[in-house]
């Protein structure tokens, strides 16, 4: 696996990673269920869906591209790292 850009937001300063947001995600679950009338659920799998945003972990900001735009692609996820990244 290549190397990974070490994510710092520039607004809470924290390095505990960022999330990807989807929206529009078909979600297909395992099952079973209790006797108890409970279900519960096992493997998962997504499937269709786009991405919303790009997100810190720790406080939710937003990533923006350079004109203050949402950004919503990998393209643009990759000039924000090397836009915010030293060297
Ligand atoms: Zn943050």
């Amino acid at each position: 696996m290549a190397d990974t850009y070490d994510f710092k937001c520039p607004t809470c300063k924290a390095r505990g990673g960022f999330e990807e947001v989807m929206v529009n995600v078909v979600v297909t679950s395992e099952v079973t269920l209790g006797m108890d009338g409970i279900v519960h659920y096992d493997d998962q799998t997504n499937e269709h869906g786009s991405i919303e945003q790009y997100q810190c972990s720790a406080c939710g900001e937003t990533l923006l591209d350079a004109d203050g735009d949402v950004i919503d692609g990998h393209d643009e996820l990759f000039e924000w790292f090397k836009r915010h990244t030293d060297g």
